[in-house]
């Protein structure tokens, strides 16, 4: 019964977290517009759904001073939607388009040592004006249509823990596997991008910031997600560069992010993000040693299992046509 008691302050956090979509360490917009806000995506509230008192969404409003007015009906929705949840089925808002069926998945056993394209996204929504690091926002058009490229031909998403396995001798893949990660934690990963991948029940791996993004995802949020299949990693506490750290700050990011979430979600966490790619011998080694399975950087390529601390990805840029995404992923190696 993990939200039958959630109280009107959680419930606020909850609008205030979906109205203002955190912004991450790897984006630092200017504007006050939340990124991809537009995008919120209950366009038909549900019917079965209740209204939120209007109180709890005002006095979410005011805390966070920045959230227009109009956004009010639109987060009653998503608030009456984590309201009503229940704990068997992970309430996610609704989807903005379905994907498109995938092919059925035809098995393989061989190579195991198989390099696995694993995609990086942080934001999925517009990036406002100005925003300093605009190609790390992938507008929701342009990720419906990436997702049904994948899907079209021949991929089906899995988890890094099903290739971690696959690697290392148990269990079997789609003959082409990928991985979709999303970096910091931005809540579009909730409202846009949790709901749609639920359409074709694919997974997807959030490498969470533990203590700086605020307004941060609520932990609802990621529960729900992970209810739906998403995997868990860390991206350490602050999402600060790690080889300018003391061995003991280094430590602490990779060691503690790992317990807190481990903590608080109930899952393994066996895989992490080094903040803005950055990393050398010594991160490695932390990492390793705080027992994690793999790492992923931003180094472009496909992950191999003979580097399982430097796994490259495939970085997916914010105006990337779905040609120029396909060729990401093709040229990828
Ligand atoms: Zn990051």
């Amino acid at each position: 019964m993990r939200k039958a008691g959630l109280t009107t302050s959680a419930l606020a956090a909850t609008l205030l977290a979906v109205v203002a979509l955190s912004l991450g360490a790897c984006a630092r917009p200017q504007s006050a517009q939340p990124p991809g806000a537009h995008l919120t995506v209950a366009s038909t509230p549900l019917s079965t759904l209740a209204t939120v008192p209007s109180t709890v969404a005002t006095a979410a409003l005011e805390q966070t001073g920045s959230a227009s007015p109009t956004a009010t009906a639109t987060t009653q929705t998503h608030a009456a939607a984590s309201q009503l949840a229940t704990p068997s089925a992970p309430q996610l808002p609704v989807p903005i388009a379905t994907i498109t069926k995938p092919t059925p998945i035809r098995l393989m056993d061989e190579p195991r040592d198989l390099p696995v394209p694993m995609l990086m996204y942080h934001v999925v929504g517009d990036a406002p004006k100005g925003a300093a690091l605009p190609d790390l926002y992938v507008p929701a058009d342009k990720f419906v249509d990436q997702m049904n490229y994948l899907s079209r031909n021949g991929y089906h998403a899995v988890t890094m823990q099903q290739v971690y396995d696959f690697w290392h001798g148990r269990g079997s893949l789609p003959q082409k596997p990928v991985v979709i990660t999303f970096d910091d934690g931005f809540t579009s990963d909730y409202t846009v991008v949790a709901p749609l991948l639920k359409t074709v029940d694919w997974p997807a791996t959030l490498f969470l910031i533990v203590g700086r993004n605020k307004p941060r995802m609520h932990p609802n949020m990621v529960r729900d997600m992970i209810a739906s299949g998403w995997e868990l990693g860390s991206h350490t506490i602050s999402h600060e560069d790690l080889p300018g750290l003391s061995t003991r700050d280094m430590r602490k990011e990779i060691v503690t992010s790992r317990a807190r979430l481990r903590k608080v979600y109930g899952v393994p966490v066996n895989f992490f993000c080094y903040p803005s790619g950055r990393f050398n011998q010594r991160a490695e080694a932390e990492v390793a040693d705080a027992g994690y399975l793999l790492a992923t950087t931003t180094v472009s390529g496909l992950a191999r299992p003979d580097r399982p601390y430097e796994l490259r990805r495939v970085r997916v840029l914010g105006q990337m046509s779905v040609r120029g995404f396909a060729a990401a992923l093709n040229s990828a190696h």
